[in-house]
């Protein structure tokens, strides 16, 4: 989040409902803040929802998340019930040499990034560096393709060399001179406090609701109705900034951009630079007798140098249950198309998506024939782009508009791509 509160007043107007703007809304509401909500479209929640099939739910972006306390925190409140991944399906996959492998390094390799983690110094400037300058540096070739490259191909649909460490990951920014092992054991000894242990025992797990993300977004719009009242309204398309004591956007940074393009030029400009990168996500019913043997974990993720269709594969109804309404004959995966590497999926037919999920389910996890059914889901702007540049911009928010208490900035491109930090976020807010 950019900016904050002007808290001497008490009148806040909100702009795009998605989770963000549904977030900010509910928690400035509960603070006592007169809050307004506008969406543009007629439903809220932007990019989040469940679609419901004759096999089982089909969600169409984020699915699952990781448990913080503010996470269980909120979903409390809302009752929504959150389960995690099952027992015995937890293993995660590199695809190397065209095999599933859950370590996909050589000893040799493993050898070589433990070698660099120990003994790799960080220049002056590491912030500065992209994934891929610093996980060469601190972790070898190796580790850069076969670890790095999946996760994030597999998150952001784009390569180390576009991501910014300090913007996409600043837990692994190092001082200068300090290397990846010594930074690793001082974060460890500082968990080992006493307070620190008992929060690590609740533990970061990774979790999904019940009954789908859509659930977890129409109960908040529901409590948000009702809280509101007429200050909730959809179906308005806001055009000009409004004028509010207390004004945070929460819309895409493309979207932002239009609407600061006269208070604040500089800044909407380079609001524009900020990149989206397109993806395709696909979930699609198999019947299990088309299974050639048991498929648990979940999921496996593609090494760029694999040449292979998809980034990767999420092994939905294994991974949480009710993802199918019947587990004796179905079972759902989840693939994942696009990215900055293959951008053309977007545009690509029902027919070649369909085709390609065929090939990629045989080739990759043996199963064979004609999938159930497939719900495409194509987002020519899915997720922001964190590059190098991205502090950048977000320095030059601080500076201008952000600068005056009462206007904010909040959204998946403002420092927390994850539904988990835009939680915690919107509720350290006020
Ligand atoms: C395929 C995919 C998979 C993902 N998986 C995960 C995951 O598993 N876990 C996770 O944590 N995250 C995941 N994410 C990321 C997460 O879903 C997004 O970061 C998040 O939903 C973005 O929310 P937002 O509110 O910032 O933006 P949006 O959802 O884009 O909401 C913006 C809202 O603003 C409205 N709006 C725009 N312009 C205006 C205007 N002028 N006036 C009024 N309203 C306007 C829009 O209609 C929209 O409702 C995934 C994303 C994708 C694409």
């Amino acid at each position: 989040m950019l900016g904050s509160l002007d808290s001497t007043r008490r009148e806040v107007t909100i702009v795009g409902a998605g989770i963000a703007g549904m977030l900010a809304a509910y928690a400035l509401d509960k603070k006592g803040y007169q809050v307004t909500l506008l969406e543009s479209s007629e439903r809220a929640g932007g990019l989040i929802s469940t679609r419901r099939t004759a096999y089982g739910i089909a969600e169409t972006a984020a699915h699952s998340l990781l448990t913080t306390p503010a996470v269980r925190e909120f979903c409390r409140e809302l009752g929504v019930e959150l389960i995690e991944v099952r027992k015995g399906s937890r293993a995660r996959y590199i695809v190397r040499d065209g095999k599933l492998k859950k370590f996909p390094l050589s000893i040799r390799e493993a050898a070589d990034a433990a070698f660099r983690a120990a003994f790799a110094r960080a220049e002056n400037h590491a912030d500065a560096l992209t994934l891929d300058a610093w996980g060469r540096k601190h972790l070898g070739d190796a580790a850069l393709e076969y670890l790095l490259t999946p996760f994030v191909r597999g998150i952001y649909g784009v390569q180390p060399d576009e991501l910014g460490v300090a913007a996409a990951f600043p837990s692994l920014t190092l001082a200068p001179g300090a290397t990846l092992l010594g930074a690793m054991l001082r974060k460890s000894l500082r968990r080992s406090s006493s307070e620190n242990r008992q929060r690590k025992d609740e533990g970061k797990r990774m979790v999904a609701p019940l009954h789908g993300m859509g659930d977890l977004v129409e109960r908040l719009e529901k409590r948000l109705e009702r809280n509101l009242g007429d200050r909730f309204r959809k179906g308005v398309r806001v055009d000009v900034l409004p004028d509010a004591p207390n004004v945070l956007l929460a819309v895409p940074a493309y979207a932002a951009a239009n609407l600061l393009e006269v208070e604040s030029p500089v800044l909407s400009n380079k609001l524009r630079e900020i990149e989206y990168t397109p993806l395709v996500s696909v979930t699609v019913f198999v019947s299990r007798l088309s299974f050639t043997k048991p498929i648990k974990g979940v999921g496996a993720l593609v090494a760029a140098n694999e040449n292979r269709k998809c980034l990767g594969i999420l092994f939905t109804s294994s991974s949480f249950e009710e993802r199918v309404f019947d587990e004796s004959r179905h079972a759902s995966f989840t693939i994942l198309f696009g990215g900055t590497s293959q951008p053309q999926w977007v545009s690509a037919s029902d027919e070649e998506i369909r085709m390609a999920v065929r090939e990629e389910l045989a080739t990759l996890l043996n199963i064979e024939g004609e999938p159930l059914e497939l719900v495409i889901n194509r987002w020519p702007r899915a997720i922001p782009r964190y590059s190098v540049r991205l502090p950048q911009i977000w320095q030059e928010a601080r500076r201008t508009w952000c600068a005056q208490p009462g206007r904010i900035l909040f959204g998946n491109y403002t420092g927390q791509v994850s539904l988990r930090g835009m939680i915690e976020s919107a509720a350290a807010m006020g």
